[in-house]
């Protein structure tokens, strides 16, 4: 049960006492979950306004962090806290291990089967694709690649 002044933490659900100086909004206790809780809610609500959907997109932000990025390059060259190793020596060493990508690519085609309707049309998703109309009625193998779609006639 509450006591007099006491507010119900929106994270870890106990009664605390908020900072008086905050008594009217502090809406999460101090513990540093709670804390945590707090400052993610926040900051998923400031990114959630439309006003500040593009805050940081401007090319003048892209601009700065370039220039942060060429001035400190940290990310790649610090020891890793896990591995204990330098991402950039890393990649060295497995660079050798890498292959060139295959020349001919690969065959990313969606294959399958399809009856050609009355109207020569054959169906993929939603959209219909016409054939010459001697395979009116046939069975046709279609390939779907995501840039184009071949119809074969007995391979
Ligand atoms: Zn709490």
């Amino acid at each position: 049960m509450a006591q007099a002044g006491q507010r119900k933490c929106r994270s870890c659900a106990q009664f605390f006492v908020p900072d008086r100086r905050n008594r009217t909004r502090q809406r999460y206790c101090a513990s540093a979950a709670c804390r945590r809780a707090s400052k993610i809610a926040s900051q998923a609500a400031w990114v959630g306004k439309p006003e500040n959907q593009d805050y940081f997109r401007d090319p003048c932000h892209a601009a700065r962090v370039r220039a942060w990025r060429a001035v400190q390059p940290v990310a790649n060259v610090r020891v890793h806290a896990q591995t204990h190793q330098r991402p950039v020596d890393r990649f060295a060493e497995g660079q050798a291990n890498l292959r060139p990508l295959h020349p001919v690519g690969f065959n990313l085609a969606r294959v399958c089967s399809v009856r050609v309707s009355p109207q020569f049309r054959v169906a993929l998703d939603a959209n219909h694709y016409s054939v010459p109309a001697r395979y009116a009625g046939q069975n046709l193998l279609l390939k779907a690649y995501p840039d184009r779609v071949c119809v074969y006639y007995r391979d």
